[in-house]
């Protein structure tokens, strides 16, 4: 039985003054039937972790490098999160695709040195809107897994994330058959490539303008184990709605 993830993804948002939403979020959601994790901007990961010691909050990055240490102005390394309080880390996510030409190669060795570290991988992929007009949604999910996955996967170092480019922020959310065509693809992929064992125990998460009010029919899709939220994981009573419908 895998157990459900709700994850927040902060993006480029937050200050000191938004992790008052942690400590609501904290004590409203302690006895939560998921697992809960906030990926602040790197600036509050160690302070997000400090909050969120004790309570059912885990913590993660949203990007780390491939390599460990060295000459990478700007760069933090798995090693980093994993010292100030991460356990996962968002690695492939369709913004860090687009704004920093991040391809299939250089997330496979972002996740390798998230595992080397110790973090959980949260590995997104996704079809942008005209490569699913152009019916290409399953051949770029494939290969998207196929390139973006190193080969030591376990059900405990990985978790895959689906989140439709198009869907991203935009209020738009494909129908729960699309949910389920593409999870089910994800699932079989898995099992094909690290065998049925490790394959059906990586958690499948969609993303992609999930809310309180669309969470449930999301949740009730077959393969999917949980979400991966943006906007409505900033305010503690939105995400509270969401983990209340895992
Ligand atoms: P929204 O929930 O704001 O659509 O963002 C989804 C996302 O990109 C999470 O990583």
């Amino acid at each position: 039985e895998r157990q459900k993830l709700a994850a927040g993804n902060w993006k480029m948002n937050g200050t000191s003054a938004e992790l008052a939403e942690v400590a609501a979020l904290a004590e409203t959601h302690a006895n939560a039937g998921c697992e809960i994790l906030l990926c602040p901007p790197a600036t509050l990961v160690e302070r997000l972790a400090q909050k969120a010691d004790g309570t059912a909050i885990a913590v993660g990055g949203q990007d780390c490098h491939w390599e460990e240490s060295g000459a990478h102005t700007g760069d933090v390394s798995a090693g980093m999160l994993k010292d100030a309080g991460a356990s996962f880390v968002i690695l492939g996510h369709s913004e860090r695709r687009a704004d920093h030409g991040e391809t299939d190669e250089v997330v496979r060795n972002k996740t390798k040195a998230a595992w080397a570290a110790g973090l959980t991988a949260i590995v997104c992929v996704g079809e942008t809107l005209s490569e699913r007009e152009a019916s290409n949604t399953i051949d770029i999910i494939k290969g998207q897994l196929a390139g973006s996955l190193p080969t030591q996967a376990t059900g405990l170092n990985l978790v895959v994330a689906y989140e439709p480019v198009w869907a991203i922020g935009t209020g738009k959310v494909p129908t729960t058959d699309q949910i389920s065509e593409v999870h089910g693809v994800i699932r079989a992929q898995l099992e094909k490539r690290f065998g049925p064992g490790v394959g059906r125990s990586v958690r499948l998460l969609y993303g992609g303008s999930v809310k309180p009010g669309n969470a449930a029919e999301i949740f009730a899709v077959e393969n999917v184990d949980g979400a991966l939220v943006g906007g409505a994981s900033l305010k503690a009573a939105d995400f509270g709605g969401i983990i209340e419908a895992l």
